[in-house]
């Protein structure tokens, strides 16, 4: 369906905006007969005009102590982790078909509080949204220990059994994506779960939430938080009643909050955090093709993607001819009304990092990078940014060093590969590299040679549920979806038995 304008109506009420923590909270209200909220909202903005779409509920400290009581009781004395794991899995089921029965609704919103193209919300994101939830349904009733023959006479049974109270911070660019990367695997192991969604982008994980409980998750066993990250996301990451704490954002919100865990209570943490991706192309690439995919690379999103192709460095011998190229497929770059048809960029998300972006822009000016095109502001209304393309990029300047998060590509010169690999691995960061090639020894040696957690060759951004996805250095710490994700949410327990004859009975 086209939507030519955001929806008009607000379908989402004060009321039902905190209805995933109110529903937590009414548990709560039985322990201590007030369960009060601070009483404070927050105005959620439209990217594309800033205005207010609406008022949320602005939980802090004492809104997550409660949340996680909630959770704590939920998880020690409610149905969720005893029942069987064939009805967890049932519930997520059935929360996987609402999510497509409702992706409308949830498309709609997605691009209303974040300003990503509809097409991409509605074609790709929501779809991936319901599959991770269909993907980790079919893990619940297949997560069992071992039983081990080791020495003597004992029988050795280790148990796989969730974790407990789970604390989860999640970012603005993929709100629903990154709450499904973590709710998903954390209610799939039986854990119980306190998530605080952000700032910019609170409505989707409320109306999920919302979704989530009309599929039959029982009372307390997610607990969504509106509000800010010094209060609500520091009340979370240092409590000592969460027993683990899952993050994604900035690199440096991500060593606030390792701190907070360590000081605290120790919890375990995982961290999903920023990058500055190389996108190799070397001199054997059909250029056409090699210009779109990492215009692609960079591009999609708005630039907003921590796993962007944002230091594209090209062979010296096809050079000239992609630069030419890439400026003019920035420059036919289709920005605009996120809600219409075909376009391919939206706003920024906000006045912060539309200011920031514009920041890094004058950065690569004055340190002589070469602008090829965009670098302005489009429009007087919103935070729309124009494509911008520098060449002549330097390893040592800012746009080549730092995540600039938005829709500026920067190109870079190469001659070989030992180059370009020693190039491509000299950065703090190591989360994703993207390599073109028609050449399967280039590609075989580049793979193993990039310090990154994802490779992709010949193409970028494949995101699969079953795929784990996380960071080499300061991008990261653990990896979410797949597999791997389960274990982070596990907690493994050895019982030791004697076969006959125990000495103790
Ligand atoms: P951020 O790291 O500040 O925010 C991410 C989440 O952490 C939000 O929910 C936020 O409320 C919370 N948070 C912030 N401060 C906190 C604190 N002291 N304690 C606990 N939680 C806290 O990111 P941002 O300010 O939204 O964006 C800044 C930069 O971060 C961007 O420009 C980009 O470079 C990067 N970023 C990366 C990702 C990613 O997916 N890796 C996502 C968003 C932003």
């Amino acid at each position: 369906r086209s939507l030519s304008s955001a929806p008009s109506a607000l379908f989402l009420s004060h009321e039902s905006c905190v209805y995933g923590y109110s529903h937590s909270i009414r548990e709560a209200k039985t322990q201590d007969g007030e369960g009060t909220f601070t009483g404070k909202t927050f105005p959620t903005l439209d990217p594309r005009t800033g205005e207010v779409i609406a008022h949320v509920a602005e939980g802090d400290a004492e809104d997550i102590d409660r949340a996680v009581v909630a959770a704590r009781q939920a998880f020690d004395e409610g149905p969720w982790p005893k029942m069987t794991a064939y009805e967890r899995s049932r519930i997520l089921l059935r929360f996987a078909d609402l999510v497509e029965k409702h992706s409308d609704e949830l498309a709609a919103l997605e691009t209303w509080d974040n300003g990503k193209p509809h097409e991409q919300a509605a074609k790709a994101e929501i779809p991936m949204f319901a599959r991770l939830f269909h993907y980790y349904a079919g893990w619940a009733d297949k997560i069992h220990g071992l039983t081990v023959p080791a020495d003597g006479n004992y029988h050795h049974q280790i148990l796989h059994e969730p974790i407990g109270v789970a604390g989860q911070i999640i970012p603005w660019n993929f709100p629903l994506v990154m709450f499904a990367w973590k709710v998903g695997p954390a209610l799939a192991t039986g854990n119980t779960i306190v998530l605080k969604s952000a700032e910019q982008t609170p409505l989707t994980a409320l109306y999920a939430a919302k979704l989530l409980h009309e599929a039959g998750l029982p009372p307390g066993v997610l607990n969504v938080v509106s509000g800010y990250g010094p209060t609500a996301g520091a009340a979370l990451a240092s409590h000592m009643d969460v027993d683990k704490l899952a993050f994604t954002g900035s690199t440096e919100t991500g060593k606030i909050v390792l701190e907070m865990a360590a000081k605290s209570n120790l919890k375990p943490v995982t961290l999903e955090l920023g990058g500055k991706s190389p996108f190799i192309v070397c001199e054997d690439a059909d250029v056409d093709k090699a210009v779109e995919l990492a215009h692609f690379a960079l591009f999609f999103n708005q630039g907003q993607c921590c796993c962007a192709g944002s230091r594209t460095f090209v062979h010296e011998k096809i050079y000239d001819e992609f630069l030419e190229k890439a400026k003019a497929r920035a420059i036919r770059r289709t920005v605009g009304d996120p809600f219409k048809r075909g376009i391919e960029q939206g706003p920024q998300i906000d006045l912060e990092q539309f200011d920031k972006i514009l920041r890094y822009i004058r950065s690569g000016i004055e340190s002589n990078a070469t602008l090829e095109c965009g670098g302005e502001r489009l429009g007087s209304n919103g935070y729309f940014i124009q494509p911008t393309v520098f060449s002549n990029v330097q390893d040592d300047m800012l746009i080549a060093q730092d995540e600039i998060f938005g829709p500026v590509q920067s190109i870079l010169k190469f001659k070989d590969l030992k180059e370009v690999i020693s190039r491509a691995n000299k950065t703090r960061y190591g989360l994703a590299a993207g390599v073109f090639t028609q050449n399967i020894d280039t590609a075989n040696t580049l793979s193993r040679a990039l310090r990154v957690g994802t490779v992709w060759i010949n193409c970028f951004d494949v995101f699969d549920a079953a795929i784990p996805f996380g960071g080499y250095k300061m991008s990261g710490q653990g990896r979410e979806r797949g597999i791997y994700s389960l274990n982070n949410y596990l907690q493994v327990k050895a019982v030791v038995t004697p076969l006959k004859d125990s000495a103790w009975l």
